[in-house]
């Protein structure tokens, strides 16, 4: 450990990818834990997170105290509830330090709030923060430019493990809005989230989703671009969720030296 380490905190602590950032952290050099938090009714509140995450103790208790955890740190990890991380926006922004959110589903009022914070707090927010997924997005918005809607139709199909509480996930509509933009046209406008029933044909230009859930999948993506006679398909497997947790370390340590605002991964890799 050295005094120049970034000091971090881990919300929702006892998760799966709380307990995978804990350990990811713990192994990463210029990084150190500060502080984990989980809900005031959790049962593992008084717990040490290493041991939590596997590691043995590290002497850091899961506490239900965020703001006095932040107001000591520099930046928290946060792939929790979006009820939680909007709350947690703000108290990041009262500590004005960095603040990484991972946390999927959120709504466009918990959006448009968690952008709020960002005028004080450093907040890099992205559906998926693996490198690889964020090249994917980079390349699908390519191949939507060049493959244009009157020959090519663009669908997304995702598959999760079966505890996945949200649909479609936080990386098929990151891949939405990035074929969108190849596009040039508003995902919302466009986007096919649903189909049951007598659907008719499809409607030029839209953008369809499908979500498959089941077993401990831990994120399948992938987006088919469909012509006349021919397929192209671009896709991703997460085989590990320490892919997200690394990304999350290395957008904390980007975040420390900007000036506060609202980031993407695409900033913090450089693909922007
Ligand atoms: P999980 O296992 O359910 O973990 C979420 C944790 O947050 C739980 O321990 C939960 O506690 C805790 N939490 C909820 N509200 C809280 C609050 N107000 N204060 C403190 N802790 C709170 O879920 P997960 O699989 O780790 O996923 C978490 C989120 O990250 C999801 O939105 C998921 O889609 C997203 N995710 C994003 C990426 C990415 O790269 N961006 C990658 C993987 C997952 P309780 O169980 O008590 O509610």
């Amino acid at each position: 450990m050295s005094e120049t380490d970034m000091k971090l905190v881990v919300v929702g602590a006892a998760g799966r990818m709380g307990q995978t950032l804990i350990r990811i952290v713990h192994q990463t050099a210029g990084v150190r834990l500060h502080a984990a938090i989980e809900r005031s009714n959790s049962p593992f509140l008084g717990r040490d997170a290493g041991e939590l995450a596997g590691l043995g103790p590290i002497g850091v208790p899961v506490t239900d105290k965020p703001l006095e955890a932040f107001v000591e740190a520099e930046g928290v990890l946060d792939f929790t509830a979006p009820a939680a991380s909007v709350e947690f926006a703000g108290l990041a922004a009262q500590a004005r330090i960095v603040h990484i959110v991972g946390t999927t589903g959120c709504s466009a009022d918990d959006e448009a709030k968690i952008r709020a914070a960002a005028r004080h707090a450093r907040v890099v927010k992205s559906g998926n923060m693996s490198l690889g997924v964020n090249l994917l997005g980079v390349l699908t918005e390519k191949a939507a430019r060049a493959l244009g809607p009157a020959d090519w139709d663009i669908e997304v199909v995702e598959m999760h493990h079966k505890h996945k509480v949200d649909a479609p996930s936080g990386t098929a509509l990151l891949i939405g809005e990035a074929a969108a933009k190849g596009r040039g046209i508003d995902l919302a406008d466009h986007s096919v989230r649903v189909r049951d029933g007598h659907t008719g044909p499809r409607p030029q230009g839209t953008i369809g989703f499908a979500t498959l859930r089941g077993g401990s999948v831990i994120g399948e993506h992938s987006v088919i671009l469909a012509g006349e006679g021919e397929l192209v398909t671009l896709s991703h497997s997460a085989t590990d969720r320490s892919i997200f947790a690394r990304g999350a370390v290395t957008a904390a340590l980007w975040a420390r030296s900007q000036k506060p605002g609202f980031y993407s991964m695409l900033d913090v890799l450089g693909l922007n």
